[in-house]
């Protein structure tokens, strides 16, 4: 095939055979998200480059090389969005949703983009549900996050294969207080640090401590820790945020190295990772961001929230064979029919079925065929049973039904008594 009719690099087809997991995961968490009063909200997929820019913070991965920024017909600056929380907050306020002091639990789900080197875990376009919650600032909040996605873990049958970790950033000034001792501290040691931490020492010091390099992680062993540095109002937020969790049976780590790649983040940060899928091991991470809405010219409104990743998840699903065998079962009866009179028929009986039967997956076999191949379609299908109608039945008003995974013998039914009969034989959905 030609190179221009190939995907490109990173952005990846969702074949059908993969698409029953996927509905099954989304499924599961709009289900979850529902029972908790959790709101969708669907935002576009491009925005204007300069919300990027102004949310995430220049000074990250993300917008120094990451982005998919082009210029439109009109000469704007546009970005495939590379998160949805910047969206989010947009249009939160565009559409005052958080006026006067209302609170809000949202959640959305789409496509992201970031130009990053594609391997296992990692695309440029991949997919994440994410939640934010404005104007509720207390710990309880941040509790529930994560209460619901141990809730979605155990559902899903992950629990025993993700660890909960969990930092405080403090206030934006304790953490102020925090980064001119860092950076003192790292500065004495500057000849030890990696060429990229000596430069984020410059540009963005917290960063350092999320370095993957030895030589720095070494030094970084009796750097200051946030935790000593942590205000009053940010210390109760953080202990009650661990009481909660305890409360409720959910065990952590805490990581005092644990700062996000994004700029936005106050008090609570955590991930949720695994160490089943290598080097990428978070599928979930999140926190809270008070200043953030103001930061982009709303009124103070706090704001907590999370994004998972949702192939990270599959895989993870997949590496741990959680995957639920009816999932992948897509009908349950197929009508074979054999010349045009009972093809005739069978389109007639078959919508029939379907107005009594709303939720039956009824495949009707199309394009002909022998018995044989018609019969090994209807078996491929996955169908637990076969509808059969040839001359034979058609002249009697009956329909051959048989069973295709060996429960019971093959009998005929009358057209009128069908819908009955398979209602009381396939459980529907
Ligand atoms: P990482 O450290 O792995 O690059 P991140 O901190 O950049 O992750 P976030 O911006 O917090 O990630 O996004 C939330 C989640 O989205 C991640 O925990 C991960 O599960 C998923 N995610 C992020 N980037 C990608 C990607 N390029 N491909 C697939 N999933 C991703
Ligand atoms: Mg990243």
């Amino acid at each position: 095939m030609s190179k221009s009719l190939q995907a490109i690099r990173g952005m990846n087809d969702i074949l059908p055979e993969q698409t029953p997991l996927w509905r099954y995961f989304e499924g599961t968490v709009a289900r979850l998200l529902d029972n908790y009063g959790y709101k969708q909200i669907r935002m576009p997929i491009v925005e204007f480059t300069e919300l990027f820019k102004r949310s995430i913070g220049e000074v990250t991965d993300i917008v120094e090389k990451e982005m998919y920024t082009f210029e439109d017909r009109n000469g704007d600056s546009l970005t495939l969005r590379p998160e949805g929380t910047a969206a989010c907050v947009r249009a939160v306020l565009e559409h005052g949703l958080t006026g006067a002091g209302q609170p809000q639990k949202l959640w959305y789900i789409g496509p992201m983009f970031r130009h990053e080197r594609p391997q296992k875990g990692r695309y440029r376009q991949f997919h994440q549900i994410g939640l934010e919650v404005f104007n509720i600032d207390g710990p309880d909040i941040d509790a529930e996050l994560i209460v619901l996605t141990w809730r979605l873990w155990g559902l899903l049958g992950i629990r025993d294969a993700v660890k909960l970790e969990l930092n405080s950033l403090g206030t934006s000034e304790s953490r102020g207080r925090y980064k001119v001792a860092l950076v003192g501290y790292l500065s004495a040691h500057l000849d030890k640090l990696d060429e990229d931490s000596q430069r984020r020492l410059k540009t963005n010091p917290l960063r350092v401590l999320d370095t993957k390099n030895a030589d720095t992680q070494a030094v970084l062993v009796n750097a200051p820790k946030m935790a000593d540095y942590l205000d009053d109002e940010s210390r109760i937020h953080f202990e009650g945020l661990k009481a909660r969790l305890d409360a409720a049976g959910i065990p952590f780590v805490i990581n005092t190295k644990l700062v996000r790649g994004l700029d936005y983040y106050s008090k609570t940060v955590f991930e949720w990772v695994t160490d089943k899928l290598g080097a990428q091991g978070t599928v979930c991470a999140g926190g809270r961001y008070d200043g953030l809405v103001e930061q982009m010219g709303g009124k103070p409104t706090t704001g907590v929230g999370f994004a998972m990743g949702i192939e990270r998840l599959i895989l993870l699903l997949e590496t741990l064979e959680q995957v639920p065998e009816e999932i992948s079962r897509q009908v349950d009866v197929y009508l074979c029919a054999f010349g045009e009179a009972a093809e005739l028929a069978a389109l007639a009986l078959s919508e029939k079925v379907r107005d009594q039967l709303p939720n039956l997956r009824l495949q009707v076999n199309a394009g002909a065929g022998s018995f044989k191949s018609q019969f090994k379609k209807a078996d491929k299908s996955g169908a637990l049973y076969a509808l059969i109608l040839g001359d034979d039945e058609l002249a009697q008003q009956v329909i051959g039904f048989k069973p295709l995974r060996g429960q019971g013998e093959q009998q005929n039914i009358a057209f009128d008594a069908l819908a009955a009969h398979l209602a009381t034989c396939v459980v529907q959905g």
